[in-house]
C-alpha cells in the first residue's frame, strides 16, 4: 500500500524553521514580520480561516492585523485599506481573504496589494512571472507551494515525469500545473470539459487533483506506482459524526492506496500546508524588505 505524505508533520517542520528564523532576524536586526488580513463580509468559512491565520502567526512570531469592514463596503474603501498596509512599514504581507462579495471585482482588488506584499501570489504580475521561462515570482501561491513542498520534502522526482493536474483554478490548478513545468515535468490539465479524464489521468506518474468533486479520482485513474496529492476538500454527509458531515478529498482514498506508491491524506495532507507557505512567505518579505539573509 502507498506510503502516506504526512502534510501535518511537515508543516509543522516549516513553522518550526519559520520561528526559528523569526527569532535570528529579530536578534539580528530588530524586525518583525507583520502580515495585514482584509476579511469584507461575514462568510463563517472565511472567518475560520482568517482566524486560523492568525493563530498560526502567533505560534511563529509573526504580527498580524486584522480588518473586518462590512459586506456592503465599496471597492474603493477597501483598496484605501489596502494602500495604507502598502505603505505601512510594519506590514511585510497583504492578504485579503477570498471570496469577495459580488459587487466587488476581484482583479480590483487583488491589483491594489504592492506586488512585494503579495504574499497570497495572486497578483497578476507574480503569475505573470510565474509563467514565464527564466523569470521567478517574488510569491508563489501557498496551496500550490505546499504541494511543491510536500514533493520535494519526499524527494519524489519531478523532472522529466509525466504529471496530471485535475482542475484549472486560478489558486489551485493553474499555478500548480506552472509550477510542475518550471521543475522539468511534462505537464498535463484536466478540467470539466476534459473527455476521458481517466484514460489522461491513468498516464501520470504525478497526479494532483484540486477539482473540488468528491470521490472523482478512482483507483482505476492511477497508474501503478504514481504519487497522489489530493487537495480537494469536500464535505460529504456522515450522520455519525457529531456535525453531519466529514471532509473527504477528490480521491477514493482506499482504492488509491492500494495502487499508488504515496499519497496524500484529507485531512492531515495538503490542507496544513497552505498555512505553513503563507508564514514562509511572509517571513520571507520580510527578509527580502530589510534585505536579511
Ligand atoms: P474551483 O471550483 O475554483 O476549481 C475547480 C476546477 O476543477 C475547475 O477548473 C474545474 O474545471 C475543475 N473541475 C470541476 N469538476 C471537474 C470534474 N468533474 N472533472 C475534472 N475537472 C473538474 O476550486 P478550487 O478553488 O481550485 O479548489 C479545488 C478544491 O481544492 C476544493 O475542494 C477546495 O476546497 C480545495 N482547496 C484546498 C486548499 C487547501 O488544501 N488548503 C486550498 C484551496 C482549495
Amino acid at each position: 500500500t502507498a506510503k502516506v505524505i504526512d502534510g501535518k508533520l511537515v508543516s509543522n517542520q516549516i513553522k518550526d524553521e519559520v520561528t526559528a528564523e523569526i527569532a535570528r532576524m529579530k536578534n539580528a536586526i530588530g524586525i518583525v514580520p507583520g502580515l495585514a488580513v482584509i476579511l469584507v463580509g461575514s462568510r463563517k468559512d472565511s472567518q475560520t480561516y482568517v482566524r486560523n491565520k492568525k493563530k498560526a502567526c502567533e505560534v511563529v512570531g509573526i504580527n498580524s492585523y486584522e480588518v473586518n469592514l462590512p459586506e456592503d463596503i465599496t471597492e474603493e474603501e477597501v483598496v484605501k485599506h489596502i494602500a495604507s498596509f502598502n505603505d505601512d512599514s510594519a506590514v511585510h504581507g497583504i492578504l485579503v481573504q477570498l471570496p469577495l462579495p459580488r459587487h466587488m471585482k476581484e482583479e480590483n482588488i487583488l491589483n491594489a496589494v504592492n506586488i512585494g506584499k503579495d504574499v497570497d501570489g495572486f497578483h497578476p504580475l507574480n503569475i505573470g512571472c510565474l509563467a514565464m521561462q527564466g523569470r521567478d515570482p517574488l510569491f508563489v501561491p501557498c496551496t500550490p507551494k505546499g504541494c511543491m513542498e510536500l514533493l520535494h520534502r519526499y524527494d519524489i522526482e519531478i523532472k522529466g515525469k509525466r504529471a496530471v493536474v485535475i482542475g484549472r483554478s486560478n489558486i489551485v490548478g493553474m499555478p500548480v500545473a506552472l509550477l510542475l513545468q518550471k521543475e522539468n515535468a511534462t505537464v498535463s490539465m484536466v478540467h470539466s470539459y476534459t473527455k476521458n479524464p481517466e484514460e489522461v489521468t491513468s498516464q501520470a506518474d504525478i497526479v494532483i487533483s484540486a477539482a473540488g468533486v468528491a470521490n472523482l479520482v478512482r483507483g482505476s485513474w492511477i497508474k501503478p506506482g504514481a504519487v497522489v496529492i489530493d487537495v480537494g476538500i469536500n464535505p460529504v454527509d456522515d450522520a455519525e459524526t457529531p456535525r453531519g458531515y466529514r471532509l473527504v478529498g477528490d480521491v477514493c482514498y482506499e482504492e488509491a492506496c492500494k495502487v499508488a506508491s504515496a499519497i496524500t491524506p484529507v485531512p492531515g495532507g495538503v490542507g496544513p500546508m497552505t498555512i505553513a507557505m503563507l508564514l514562509s512567505n511572509t517571513l520571507g518579505s520580510a527578509k527580502r524588505i530589510h534585505n536579511f539573509n
